[in-house]
């Protein structure tokens, strides 16, 4: 009984925390609808919702009396409804910064993984209900994500890749002692074609969703081993193989041609970065249907700091102010040219919670406010393999919906500011209800 007691107390007090959890059917009245982003946006539309999930979505304003039982109603009459936001490249354990060498000597896994909770409701509530972790310290992301979604705790959804890399490439431990390297060198960095083969099937093993590999160098690796190709042809293809035979996708990062080609060839299924993509690569993006992650937030972000600051060592400065330039010129050109665009921004690199500003920049570097939104919603899903459970306000997709001010299609910068988030049917933010 007492044990009873107890589990009833603890039960009350974790749905006392919950915010906003809402039983039975949920309708929203939502006064400018973009359901299918790249299709129409429709005016006075009722969205109905039981539980996690989209049953229906109605014309006009539904009474609460066409339906039965308990009903909460949300009015966002005055608002702009669109799907939640979706980010393909995040890192939810860290944030770049003067003091990232003193916090991994000081900050224990537990800390990491902590501190990681904050981040994670930081992208949410900005308005981000899906995210794909590009690579973290393993366990302690796989078990954000599950715990998320188990409910132990809030967050967004989480799709977490686990990283393969080669030894002293930009996956590889850099810039501290050859002690500390030593010891923070991971067990999946690989050389040759049949480890790496190893070691693609030992991160599925310990719970990656995805394999996240580095074809070519990257600004933030301590070495001047600069930005070009770095794992050989028959290394990508076998993590690519061994990755497909157990069901999963492979992302790369990518900054110089040579290594978006040789990437592509082997199959991958998206391009982070993509800084120098040209003719040849964007040929072959074609041919594949691979996705490009264009990433410009990190590359703006780390200009800047590579001008403004001065904890980035001479190596990686010269990197950054390089690559930055070319991301931006070479991402439209590969957007005019036809190639697959998927969201997504190197939040860590970036602050969290800022994950709408790549939009602005995708909007600047001259891609059209609708296509911005799609490459954040419905191509997201698609690269995920998720389109029939998100990415639109669809029946049967999980309700995962956020509301702006006014239309993001006339003004792309209303997406900074997301005043209402509810993600799986469960309300997370409606600044509305804060200040009536
Ligand atoms: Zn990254």
């Amino acid at each position: 009984m007492t044990q009873h007691l107890t589990g009833l107390a603890v039960s009350l007090l974790l749905f006392a925390s919950t915010p906003a959890a809402l039983a039975g059917t949920t309708i929203i009245h939502a006064g400018e609808l973009l359901a299918v982003p790249g299709k129409a946006v429709k005016s006075e539309q009722t969205i109905v919702i039981k539980d996690d999930r989209i049953v229906e979505v109605r014309k006009g304003y539904s009474d609460p009396g066409e339906f039965e039982g308990a009903i909460t109603v949300i009015d966002l009459k005055d608002q702009f409804v669109l799907p939640g936001l979706m980010d393909m490249h995040v890192h939810l354990q860290g944030q770049l910064g003067p003091r990232n060498d003193s916090e991994t000597l000081k900050m224990s896994s537990q800390q990491v993984e902590m501190r990681s909770v904050m981040f994670g409701m930081r992208t949410l509530l900005a308005g981000f209900t899906t995210v794909r972790d590009a690579g973290s310290s393993s366990q302690e992301m796989y078990a954000l994500r599950d715990g998320i979604n188990k409910g132990w705790g809030d967050g967004p959804r989480i799709i977490a890749a686990g990283g393969v890399g080669i030894t002293g490439g930009h996956a590889d431990i850099s810039g501290v002692s050859p002690e500390l390297m030593e010891m923070f060198t991971s067990e999946n960095i690989c050389d040759g074609p049949y480890d790496c083969r190893r070691a693609t099937r030992n991160v599925i093993k310990y719970g990656a969703d995805w394999i996240k590999i580095t074809s070519t160098g990257g600004v933030l690796t301590d070495r001047a081993t600069g930005t070009g190709q770095q794992m050989e042809a028959d290394e990508l293809r076998e993590v690519v193989l061994a990755a497909k035979r157990m069901g999963k996708k492979v992302a790369s990062h990518a900054h110089e041609e040579d290594g978006i080609i040789a990437a592509l060839k082997a199959g991958v299924a998206s391009i982070e970065h993509g800084s120098y993509t040209g003719p040849e690569a964007i040929k072959l993006f074609k041919e594949t249907g691979a996705y490009l992650v264009p990433t410009l937030l990190a590359g703006e972000t780390t200009v800047k700091m590579a001008k403004n600051s001065d904890f980035m060592s001479p190596a990686i400065k010269e990197k950054a102010i390089k690559t930055g330039a070319a991301m931006k010129d070479n991402f439209y050109k590969s957007y005019i040219a036809g190639v697959k665009i998927a969201y997504g921004t190197d939040s860590g690199v970036s602050k969290h919670g800022t994950n709408a500003r790549e939009a602005v920049l995708m909007v600047k570097a001259g891609m059209p406010e609708m296509d911005v939104i799609k490459s954040a919603t419905v191509n997201a899903a698609d690269l995920l393999d998720m389109s029939s459970s998100i990415g639109t306000i669809e029946a049967g997709k999980y309700a995962d919906i956020i509301a702006v001010n006014n239309s993001p299609l006339d003004n792309i910068e209303e997406l900074l500011d997301v005043g209402f988030v509810m993600k799986g049917g469960k309300v997370y933010k409606n600044q509305r209800l804060r200040h009536p």
